[in-house]
């Protein structure tokens, strides 16, 4: 059945009207999903009782049970959320001064395989759907009775290998007859699928653009991301420079240092010769060490010199705070088994 959170209001219009009904209805229907957050088309009181049995006649509400909940020390939540066909997902609650975040997956595994990475240990099963996707953060709001105010697709995933998916939830976080999360409140991370950046600059929503980069270097980072043997360093910065002319929004680079792998001065010397004169900023993350995973976390020390390095170079670095790592809910350390269970 079709799951009726995966409507932008602009196509939930349309289905309503398909059912015979105006589309006005799609705006009740909207705000009964999106801001009452209800669980059953019963609770819709203010539709006939006819059309609440023509919606259940051919809408799911796509409810997600919370299968298990770890809390950090920090403040920091991982749910494991089991879905309707049997699979399960992570999603992640960070407290920062601002707000509350959400880290949400846009896929079940991930095809990208990237080598220091947790979400590629399992095999790929599917890409979420964009109530799937939207669901995450109802569902967090639910458990803790408080708004998010900003999300990060870094979740288990390629969110621009689920494109139309991901823009299609951010339609539906965004609108302000929904959970009216504002585009700058909402962050797209990916490993680097070169075409999808062009399209996403072409869109032009206001959202901020996360590149992982984790290496300058040709060799480097095709030997920690077999998706630069598709797309190499210079057609990725090409469509990087193509987005930010679009847009005029700054780009962020994530840098995860490994220990004597993309960590030492030649390094940083090679990623501000790269990055020079772009409207940009540079996320540094001390690596996180995953099951079989072969990269070692950089010392503090280096972390300290690869950024002032940067920063001398007139490059925007900063050092990302940790979150979660005492519940494997850090960058990096996502999956989807129930093997944590
Ligand atoms: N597939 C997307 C979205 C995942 S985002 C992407 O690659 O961008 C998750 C972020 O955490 C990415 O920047 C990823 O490179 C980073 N990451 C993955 N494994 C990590 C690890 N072990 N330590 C630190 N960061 C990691």
């Amino acid at each position: 059945m079709k799951n009726i959170k995966d409507y932008n209001l602009d196509a939930l219009k349309k289905e309503v009207e398909t059912l015979g009904e105006k589309s006005f209805r799609a705006e009740q229907i909207f705000k009964w999903l999106f801001v009452e957050k209800v669980k059953s088309f019963d609770d819709m009181t203010n539709l006939s009782l006819e059309l609440r049995e023509k919606l259940k006649q051919n809408y799911d509400i796509c409810n997600f049970n919370i299968e298990k909940k770890l809390e950090s020390s920090d403040g920091t939540k991982k749910y494991l959320f089991g879905l309707s066909d049997g699979n399960a997902i992570e999603s992640v609650l960070m407290q920062y001064h601002y707000g509350k975040s959400v880290c949400v997956s846009s896929q079940i595994g991930c095809k990208m395989g990237c080598k220091f990475c947790a979400s590629t240990g399992i095999p790929f099963i599917r890409s979420l759907s964009a109530g799937e996707i939207v669901e995450q953060i109802i569902a967090i709001e639910q458990d803790i009775g408080e708004k998010i105010s900003n999300i990060v697709f870094m979740g288990i995933g390629e969110p621009m290998d689920n494109y139309e998916n991901v823009i299609r939830a951010i339609e539906i976080l965004n609108n302000p007859k929904g959970l009216n999360i504002g585009a700058r409140h909402i962050s797209v991370s990916t490993s680097g699928i070169v075409p999808r950046i062009y399209d996403f600059a072409d869109k032009n929503i206001q959202c901020t653009l996360s590149i992982s980069l984790h290496s300058a270097n040709n060799n480097t980072r095709s030997s920690m991301m077999p998706v630069n043997n598709a797309y190499n360093i210079e057609e990725l910065i090409k469509a990087c420079k193509y987005y930010i002319e679009k847009t005029n929004k700054r780009i962020s680079f994530e840098y995860a240092l490994a220990k004597d792998n993309n960590d030492n001065q030649k390094a940083a010397e090679e990623l501000a010769n790269l990055l020079q004169g772009m409207l940009c900023h540079v996320n540094l993350i001390p690596i996180n060490n995953i099951e079989k995973g072969k990269y070692e976390k950089s010392s503090l020390e280096n972390i300290i010199k690869f950024r002032d390095y940067l920063n001398k170079r007139g490059i925007v670095a900063t050092i990302r705070r940790e979150l979660g790592s005492d519940i494997n809910a850090a960058c990096g350390q996502l999956r989807r088994s129930y093997v944590e269970k």
